[in-house]
């Protein structure tokens, strides 16, 4: 590699939950208040918290929350996923010291309730999670058009820099 040249890394992750009444619903460290169902989950069952770690790890190969945070493991019951992402970014920050987090893009697929009035809320929290400004944390709602309604999902990417 040409000394001075950016490493640029993207990581990309995955996630989704079953619904189900009588469960809170939490999408990036926000409670969808209105929401009459919530996921089925060991921890608190955010989707896109959970895509967004397994991406930030997966730029710098170091695996997946899986294996950093098993679900058999009684201590991660009820867990706030925002432990997760701080696990995720410290691990990130132990293999690669100079990697600078530069953008993340995610795209949420849910039928009910909408999104779009968390918008603002949900990329809030995410930047100040990440230390980010929010005009760097994409976000896309969709719906599935009926096809999975009885489940949230979450895909994220990250792209890093380091020198
Ligand atoms: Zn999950």
């Amino acid at each position: 590699m040409m000394r001075g040249m950016d490493d640029v890394r993207i990581g990309f992750g995955e996630d989704a939950h079953r619904l189900a009444a009588g469960r809170p619903l939490v999408l990036g460290g926000v409670a969808i208040a209105e929401a009459e169902r919530g996921a089925v989950a060991h921890s608190d069952g955010d989707a896109l918290l959970h895509a967004i770690a397994d991406a930030l790890l997966s730029a710098w190969a170091l695996g997946d929350i899986g294996h950093h945070f098993p679900d058999t493991d009684p201590a991660h019951a009820g867990l706030d996923s925002s432990a997760i992402v701080a696990r995720a970014r410290a691990a990130v920050a132990g293999a690669a010291p100079s990697a600078r987090l530069s953008q993340v893009s995610a795209v949420v697929t849910l039928d009910r309730p909408k999104l779009g009035p968390h918008r603002t809320a949900i990329a809030e929290a995410l930047a100040a999670l990440l230390g980010l400004p929010a005009n760097r944390v994409g976000l896309t709602f969709k719906t599935s058009e009926g096809l999975a309604p009885d489940h949230v999902q979450a895909r994220a990417t990250v792209l890093f820099r380091a020198a």
